[in-house]
């Protein structure tokens, strides 16, 4: 190329990668995750009439006040605190535009960014973008447990942020109230920006509470929480998230955001906002997914994968290691090709592409495909 590359060793995204497969062989997608179900009529009613009622021209640069006020008086609810819609949140394409932008706004040249592997696959290409220096640290699978310890030594003067991941993609664990508090003195009296994402906030099973940043005072002031509705209510392909954090910090990130998007989807924000005046639109969501990892797991019971039961999010992951000691992206593409399923394989998220023979399946599919999947994967 005449042109220099700016993220040389940036592949295309496994996403695309394992659902183009998919598509091509016509198997069935436990790949990317996105439900292959509807989202409630009355929320696709409600865009529509916002549509219908005018909501068509741009919104306001921060977003629509209505939805920044539902989001607002959410926190309130689920954690008894909140952000003020004026000044602390703002409505983004998607929690991936939001993560984006809290990046940018804060990295610049040689800044040290602690992220822990597995990671969600877009946090190190957006430090990378900014000149930053990801800085890793590998979590052990089967538990996938963060050891502070470790943490604190890896910080630096040069430490400018943290990412975090409550719930765990692509692990499905999450993080304890003790590990959240850990997070919070270490990173007491530094200025380390923590990114916390927690897109998956309202998949959490077994009775555990989700431990938002925002519970804990002090790492809430200088943290930014990421969410992203499409995760919450089954349209990923609306791509609208949000993103929180205090006013000072937020006010840096709108200055990234304006110039990035400037706004997002008008008639999607009005339709979320009168939407969520019923908190039980996302308050059911854990034991909806519940069943599903259930039912997922008990069809699976007696096949060789091995598994600890997913404790949020909607993704499996399931260890082969007693099936083949082949390559877990080789496995991947085998099973996609020749058995008809697909799913992702966890090196890709690992640091130095480590294979630990895990592969991650999206449960946040109708039963009958969980069905027909799990006839796959019990035949092998
Ligand atoms: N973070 C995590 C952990 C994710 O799994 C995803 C995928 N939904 C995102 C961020 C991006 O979310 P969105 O599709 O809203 O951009
Ligand atoms: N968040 C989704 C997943 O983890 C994928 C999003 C994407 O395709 N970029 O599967």
């Amino acid at each position: 190329m005449k042109h220099l590359s700016k993220l040389p060793n940036i592949e295309t995204t496994i996403f695309t990668v394992m659902s183009g497969l998919a598509n091509k062989h016509q198997a069935i997608n436990l790949s990317q995750g996105f439900p292959n179900f509807k989202s409630d009529q009355k929320l696709i009613d409600l865009v529509s009439k916002a549509m219908n009622s005018g909501f068509n021209q741009y919104a306001l640069m921060p977003g629509n006040m209505e939805l920044r006020e539902a989001i607002s008086k959410k926190f309130d609810l689920l954690y008894g605190n909140s952000y003020h819609p004026e000044t602390e949140i703002t409505i983004t394409a998607g929690a991936t535009q939001a993560i984006y932008d809290v990046i940018t706004a804060f990295i610049r040249a040689e800044d040290e960014v602690i992220i822990f592997k597995p990671a969600y696959d877009c946090y190190e290409p957006s430090v990378l973008i900014n000149g930053g220096k990801p800085v890793s640290i590998q979590l052990e699978s089967p538990n996938y447990q963060v050891n502070w310890e470790e943490m604190k030594q890896k910080i630096t003067s040069k430490t400018k942020m943290i990412i975090v991941n409550t719930p765990h993609n692509p692990s499905g664990t999450i993080l304890s109230k003790t590990d959240m508090l850990q997070l919070q003195e270490i990173t007491k009296n530094t200025n380390i920006i923590v990114l916390s994402d927690e897109v998956y906030e309202h998949m959490v099973f077994d009775d555990e509470k989700h431990q938002s940043a925002c519970l804990f005072p002090d790492l809430k002031s200088r943290s930014f929480i990421v969410a992203s509705f499409g995760k919450t209510f089954h349209n990923t392909g609306w791509k609208t998230g949000y993103c929180c954090a205090p006013k000072e910090l937020m006010e840096e990130f709108r200055k990234i955001h304006q110039f990035n998007v400037f706004s997002v989807n008008h008639p999607v924000q009005k339709g979320l906002a009168d939407y969520m005046q019923d908190p039980n639109t996302y308050l059911e969501l854990s034991g909806f997914f519940q069943e599903k990892r259930d039912l997922f797991l008990s069809l699976i019971k007696d096949s060789k994968f091995k598994f600890k039961p997913s404790q949020g999010t909607y993704f499996q992951v399931l260890d082969y290691s007693g099936i083949t000691q082949e390559n877990d992206v080789d496995f991947a593409k085998r099973l996609t090709i020749e058995n008809g399923l697909a799913s992702i394989p966890l090196s890709v998220f690992n640091e130095n592409k480590l294979d630990n023979k895990v592969l991650r399946f999206c449960f946040a599919k109708t039963d009958e495909t969980l069905k027909k999947a799990a006839d796959i994967l019990n035949k092998i």
